[in-house]
């Protein structure tokens, strides 16, 4: 076991002003800051109510973050509000201590300042409604894409989120909105010692090509913080692009099953619905449009379908495409089993000497892994490169792969392709979406 002592305590208050919302923080005597966001408009009374419920929220996701052992909420809340977002909390730590090889650990103690806040929530009328976490990346725009065709109107929102990542997502946003012809809306996400305390509380965190810098429970803070976006624009439907692979994966930790992905998991996913709907708005659905698609389904679907779209999605851990980490090796597959081979520009060939250790890793774990959709997309693409003689001479992990498993998958790279192609059913999915 590592040695990664959480804090003892994390104080967060809660202010608000014009457009803008903070969230100040104390981290023992370690750090002190604050977590703030702006929004495209002024927040009226209405969504002045909703800041707590939301607050309580960040509040888990900081904790999480410095592994407190006590939080207490120096803004307006309530024990229903905390009972609401402790299994969110616990999925975080949970994952949390995998990531490190930690002793699974109890949850924080948690003081309110102000514990008898009651919330008012918003109603919507149901109508087709929907705001969508846009990144630039490939679930959330294939989302907007499919979102529209099924009738629904689109709020699509860009939150300036991602470390390493932020100026390639803008980017990426910026030439998609013009390609599908759409307007979108950015938040302002400011938090400058996101990455001071995240490895001050962490040790397999931000080691390039292997450890990215995306915070664990980042999509329960999005999905809070597009609340008052939702208030303001009458949305019933919250949407994040979580794909297939996402919203299943589960690995087994000191006799514990623990969601891969938390908050992107189907159970997360449903903890942050009923959390939303019993604190901001019982008329709120959390709708994940891509859930009933693998990745690769997805990839497929982008560079087959829409051809003019594909070559602007932002995808690398790191910002430009370094051609090393795990996103970078299963788009470089995808374009070059598909034929589109230099639609994107890699600064390494991740097939290339030993570029990308994931690569490493799923040769090395192929008997274990297949079967998850994650590693059955990266065999299947390895073995349609063998079937066509393009193993390249410093390709030297394909070539392993050639000698030493294809051979045993050959009569089911078929079976294969029908996984990571199959379109699942999924809970919070209607039944009548169509993907097609
Ligand atoms: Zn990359």
């Amino acid at each position: 076991m590592q040695e990664i002592e959480g804090a003892g305590i994390l104080r967060v208050g809660l202010q608000s002003a014009g457009t803008k919302v903070y969230f100040p923080y104390h981290i023992d005597d370690q750090f002190s800051g604050v977590l703030s966001v702006s929004y495209p408009f002024s927040l009226d009374e209405r969504a002045l109510r909703l800041l707590p419920p939301i607050g309580v929220g960040v509040a888990a996701f900081l904790a999480q973050l410095c592994l407190a052992r006590r939080l207490v909420l120096e803004f307006p809340s309530s024990p229903e509000m905390v009972e609401g977002i402790l299994p969110v909390m616990e999925m975080l730590y949970d994952i949390r201590c995998w990531r490190d090889q930690l002793e699974l650990m109890p949850l924080p103690e948690i003081s309110l300042i102000e514990p008898n806040h009651n919330p008012i929530p918003f109603v919507t009328d149901s109508s087709k409604i929907a705001c969508l976490i846009w990144s630039g990346g490939k679930d959330s725009t294939l989302s907007h894409i499919l979102l529209t065709k099924n009738g629904f109107q689109v709020l699509p929102v860009h939150f300036s989120v991602n470390a390493r990542a932020e100026q390639a997502e803008m980017r990426a946003v910026a030439h998609l909105a013009q390609v599908l012809g759409i307007t979108y809306q950015t938040v302002e996400f400011d938090f400058p010692q996101y990455l001071d305390i995240a490895r001050r509380y962490a040790g397999l965190w931000d080691i390039f090509p292997d450890y990215n810098v995306v915070p664990f429970g980042r999509d329960l803070v999005l999905t809070l913080l597009a609340m008052p976006l939702a208030q303001h624009y009458g949305v019933t439907y919250l949407c994040m692009g979580h794909e297939h692979g996402s919203r299943t994966s589960y690995l087994d930790y000191q006799g514990k099953r623990i969601a891969r992905d938390d908050v992107e998991s189907i159970k997360g996913g449903q903890l942050i619905e009923a959390y939303m709907q019993k604190f901001i708005s019982p008329t709120a659905r959390f709708f994940p449009p891509v859930a009933g698609l693998p990745e690769f389904r997805i990839l497929h679907e982008l560079h087959t379908k829409y051809p003019t779209v594909a070559p602007h999605i932002s995808f690398c851990f790191w910002g430009a495409p370094c051609g090393r980490c795990s996103k970078c090796l299963r788009h470089y597959l995808v374009q070059r089993v598909l034929g589109i081979e230099g639609l994107v520009h890699f600064q390494a060939n991740p097939l290339e000497g030993d570029n990308c250790p994931d690569l490493l890793h799923c040769i090395d774990n192929w008997q274990q892994d297949e079967g998850r959709s994650y590693t059955d997309m990266v065999l299947y693409c390895l073995a349609k490169l063998v079937e066509r003689g393009d193993v390249r001479p410093t390709e030297y992990l394909l070539r392993r792969f050639e000698d030493e498993i294809y051979p045993h998958i050959a009569d089911s790279v078929g079976q294969m392709y029908d996984r990571i192609m199959k379109v699942h059913t999924d809970p919070q999915v209607p039944p009548d979406f169509q993907i097609n």
